[in-house]
């Protein structure tokens, strides 16, 4: 019988009655399994192959032992090290997915009731799901029109004295105005969170983002530009007096060093900053850290393609002064985790609505990925109201409904982009002809 070996809980050594610590393990059965999942076919070839592969897995079982921890062990450890190399940061943490890293630096605020939180208008719902949770107040920002990216502008009209925390996003990879949210946020001693969820290796003025304000937060949810197995996040902090705590925020406050009496360990409230607060449970398997540490190594690589391929539809558009083409930026280095196409209604001799049902009609996906958050349903239960909301947010408004949608720029091929650019031009052309 293989001896599995003890975890952090149950580290027996050689006992003669051993506490094997692991729940059930996982078989190579089990992990046949995985690999028909993660390597899909069909067909015979396809089923000779997996069965050569079955025999060596088999095989191989007989020789080798389970790993002693699936959760919080050294892959994680490697993955963070790879994350704090890659950001130039110190204790970069792990986390479930970006939203449980978000609800970290949301505690470390001690959010709640009668607070106000600054968002900007278009977003993911993610970006402000806790703060509503806990009673505080969304505060919608307005977007500049060029990024659709929170207006410093208007961010500084819609600070009071409440104002707990100001989240910037970088909506589809590219750097908001970082130097103007954090001379607000200086002037007014506010917490600042970069929602950073699309923006793994985007820099802006040569630091990068996600590592400027108190905290940052990223995603490696599957559909971002990296992936850790489906679901993944990383949060940040530049706040020294925090940063011993990071690691306990991500397992409720345990303490291993000191121990209660006759006991394993002991539990501590973690230090906010403006009060205590209660840590939960965040953490992340080993298999994926094993996910982040290799795509970490190829994100400059996914970065290049997607900026060639950003580059190449900017360039098909130069012509056509009814396209407003996705900012490349000049002192910032976005990560395209999407195209973001507008156009100038006047121009087009239509809005985007128009565009969006041509199209789709020629057989390209676009999709606008981010809307206005105060017209889901969520906000009007809990009392907010929209029409409201939207008079203080006219670009939004206006960029929303009338000018942008969003490109692929990952995954297609030469082909596929050609056909995209001509789509799009034939159908403003068509637009323009009143056709
Ligand atoms: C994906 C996303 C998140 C949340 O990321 P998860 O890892 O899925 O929790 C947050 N903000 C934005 C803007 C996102 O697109």
């Amino acid at each position: 019988m293989k001896k599995k070996a003890s975890d952090f809980r149950y580290n027996t050594g050689d006992t003669k009655v051993p506490w094997p610590a692991v729940g059930e393990n996982y078989n190579a059965a089990d992990l046949m399994e995985v690999i028909r999942f993660l390597m899909k076919g069909e067909g015979p070839e396809y089923e000779k192959r997996l069965k050569e592969v079955a025999e060596k897995i088999y095989a191989l079982d007989e020789v080798s032992e389970p790993p002693a921890k699936l959760s919080l062990d050294v892959k994680v450890q490697e993955a963070e090290a790879c994350v704090d190399k890659y950001l130039h940061t110190e204790g970069s943490l792990f986390t479930t997915n970006c939203t449980s890293g978000f609800e970290i630096a949301y505690k470390y605020a001690n959010l709640g009731p009668g607070d106000e939180v600054i968002v900007p208008a278009i977003t993911f719902i993610a970006t402000m799901a806790y703060p509503l949770a806990v009673g505080a107040k969304l505060v919608f920002c307005d977007i500049a029109p060029d990024t659709i990216n929170m207006d410093p502008e208007d961010l500084e009209r819609k600070i009071t004295p409440r104002t707990k925390m100001i989240v910037p996003v970088h909506i589809g990879g590219y750097p908001c105005d970082m130097d103007r949210i954090m001379e607000i946020a200086h002037k007014h001693d506010i917490l600042v969170l970069e929602d950073a969820a699309h923006a793994f290796g985007a820099k802006y003025k040569g630091k990068m983002v996600g590592t400027i304000g108190d905290f940052g937060g990223f995603s490696f949810h599957e559909v971002k530009n990296i992936t850790s197995f489906g679901e993944g996040g990383i949060l940040c902090t530049s706040i020294d007096s925090f940063r011993p705590y990071m690691a306990r925020s991500r397992f409720f406050g345990t303490t291993f060093e000191r121990k209660i009496k006759d006991w394993l360990y002991d539990v501590d409230a973690m230090p906010g900053k403006y009060g205590k607060f209660v840590a939960a449970n965040y953490s992340t398997t080993e298999i994926q850290a094993i996910g982040l540490k290799l795509q970490v190594a190829r994100i400059d690589k996914i970065i290049a393609k997607r900026r060639a391929a950003a580059e190449y539809l900017n360039k098909r558009f130069a012509d056509c002064d009814a396209i407003i083409p996705q900012p490349i930026g000049k002192d910032v280095e976005p990560t395209f985790h999407l195209y973001l196409l507008q156009i100038d209604p006047q121009k087009a001799g239509g809005d985007v609505q128009v565009l969006k049902k041509k199209l789709e009609e020629k057989g390209v996906t676009n999709i606008p990925h981010f809307g206005p958050l105060y017209r889901f349903n969520l906000l009007k239960e809990y009392g907010y109201d929209p029409d409201e909301i939207a008079k203080t947010c006219p670009v939004c408004e206006e960029v929303f409904y009338h000018r942008f949608t969003h490109l692929p720029l990952y995954g297609l091929t030469d082909e596929q982009f050609k056909y995209m650019a001509d789509a799009i031009l034939e159908s403003v052309k068509e637009m323009q002809a009143g056709k």
